[in-house]
């Protein structure tokens, strides 16, 4: 059965019968369960690779529906990882998934990253992106950086030891909130999966050929019609790639500012929260509402989504230090 399921795919001479197994035992990382992360996702399990690790902090929002294919309306308010995960396994019952509802932080890239063939990027944000480039490179997995835009898509991948990373491009991470986002510039709606596509589509050639173009950027812009590439060198003084001091890999801010004018914090301890006892707490201070293993809170015009990590994911303020301050206030005792 499992032959006839690929038998389109595994005749084609890049691939063959020996490419076709490779992809079944690859295990494969998504950082990120968003349009990008799922439809990479969904084309890699398609395509035959069966061992998959789904990570995503966040849940799914009426807003995001115009730009993913897998995910419906009853789908909104659920944890994206746990809703794409769902929808896999509706896909092909073979598939081995594991589903993290987590922040990307220095210890889920320490556990997740040296597990896996590849890793494919999901991410909304450029500072997750120096950590993952970080492990990456420290435990020799190879990463295809692909980000989206308004019309455009860019996609990189990176091959620890040979050509440059993603510090070779983009030396320093931007300050917070300086970069435009798919909430303050927009996305074309089939732009994600188009460059989902893309990057699974080099996925697949690494995983089976072990080879793909290095040191180069390519850049695509949908509503143009247009494709570009860039030559990037590796720079002879890289500290991650060159001097390898994976200095991203250290504990950090517990803030991180998000796609769709939303900041990320992260709690103090590793304990988890009881959100019941949290809602009984707020109840008399804002509006509480519970969603899908999620608790709602809305006070003053600004807007918490508390995970039972402790995580929260807080709206309608622009600096992180207050933000933080607003969760220590309302979430942490
Ligand atoms: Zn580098």
């Amino acid at each position: 059965m499992v032959a006839e399921r690929f038998s389109r795919q595994s005749i084609l001479p890049e691939l063959g019968p020996e490419g076709q197994r490779r992809l079944g035992v690859a295990r494969v990382l998504v950082v990120g369960c968003g349009a990008l992360g799922s439809h990479t996702a969904a084309a890699l399990l398609r395509a035959g690779v069966h061992r998959l690790i789904l990570l995503d902090r966040d849940i799914l929002e009426l807003h995001n529906l115009h730009r993913v294919a897998l995910f419906t309306e009853a789908d909104v308010g659920r944890p994206k990882a746990e809703a794409l995960a769902d929808r896999l396994c509706q896909i092909d019952g073979e598939v081995e998934i594991s589903a993290y509802v987590a922040h990307f932080g220095p210890s889920q890239a320490e556990d997740l990253v040296p597990a896996v063939d590849l890793v494919v990027d999901g991410l909304d944000n450029m500072e997750t992106r120096y950590l993952l480039n970080d492990a990456c490179l420290k435990h020799g997995v190879p990463w295809i950086y692909t980000a989206v835009l308004g019309t455009t898509g860019l996609m990189m991948p990176i091959v620890p030891g040979n050509g440059p990373c993603l510090r070779c491009l983009f030396p320093s991470p931007p300050p917070p909130g300086t970069l435009p986002t798919c909430a303050t510039h927009g996305i074309l709606g089939p732009v994600p999966k188009a460059l989902g596509a893309l990057q699974a589509s080099l996925a697949i050639r690494l995983l089976t050929a072990g080879e793909v173009p290095i040191g180069k950027l390519f850049q695509f812009d949908l509503w143009r019609v247009e494709f570009r590439e860039l030559v990037v060198p590796r720079r002879d003084d890289c500290p991650s790639c060159v001097r390898g001091e994976y200095a991203f890999l250290r504990e950090g801010s517990r803030t991180v500012t998000l796609c769709g004018d939303a900041i990320h914090i992260l709690p103090r301890t590793s304990e988890s929260v009881d959100l019941e006892e949290l809602a009984r707490r707020l109840a008399g201070l804002g509006k509480v509402r519970r969603g899908s293993g999620v608790l709602f809170f809305d006070v003053d015009g600004v807007s918490f989504t508390v995970f039972p990590d402790g995580r929260a994911i807080i709206k309608g303020v622009k600096d992180p230090t207050r933000a933080q301050a607003l969760y220590d206030q309302f979430i942490s005792r």
